[in-house]
C-alpha cells in the first residue's frame, strides 16, 4: 500500500462523508465534516493541512484502513480520467484558439502571405500549411 497523496485523502474523506458518523463517531465526524466544508481545494497548503488532520482523525478512530480501501477504489477511476487528459484531443474541451467569424488570421512568419478567415464563429484556427505555425489575428502582431 503506497502513501496516500493529500488529494487522495481529501477525496476519500469526501466520498466517505455519508458514513463518517459510523466510522469516526460523533465528534470525529463533525471535525472531519467541518474540515471538508471549510476546505479551499485550490489552496495547496490548505489541502495539505486538511489531509493531515483527516489522517489523524481517521487514525484515531481506527478507520485508516477503510480510507485506504476507498482510495484504492477511487484510484482506477482517477487514473483513467488522468490518462484521457494526457492524450491530447482537439475535441477535448481544452480552450484552444477559437476563431470569431469575419476576423482575418494570418501566418506570423514574415513574408508569408497565407491568410485564413473562418466562415462560422467557433471554428478552430488552423496552422499555416507552409510553416505549421499558429495563425494570429490580423493586427495582433
Ligand atoms: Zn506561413
Amino acid at each position: 500500500m503506497g502513501t496516500l497523496s493529500n488529494e487522495e485523502i481529501v477525496e476519500a474523506a469526501e466520498t466517505l462523508r455519508p458514513r463518517l458518523g459510523e466510522m469516526l463517531g460523533k465528534s470525529g465526524a463533525s471535525q472531519a465534516e467541518s474540515l471538508l466544508t471549510s476546505l479551499d481545494t485550490s489552496n495547496e497548503e490548505a489541502v495539505r493541512r486538511t489531509a493531515n488532520r483527516l489522517l489523524d482523525i481517521f487514525q484515531e478512530h481506527a478507520a485508516l484502513e477503510e480510507m485506504k480501501d476507498t482510495v484504492s477504489m477511487l484510484a482506477p477511476h482517477a487514473e483513467s480520467s488522468g490518462s484521457a487528459m494526457r492524450g491530447y484531443s482537439p475535441l477535448g474541451g481544452e480552450p484552444g484558439p477559437i476563431a470569431a467569424a469575419g476576423v482575418l488570421y494570418r501566418c506570423p512568419v514574415s513574408g508569408c502571405d497565407f491568410t485564413w478567415q473562418p466562415q462560422v464563429a467557433g471554428q478552430s484556427v488552423p496552422l499555416c500549411p507552409h510553416h505549421h505555425r499558429c495563425l494570429v489575428k490580423e493586427g495582433e502582431c
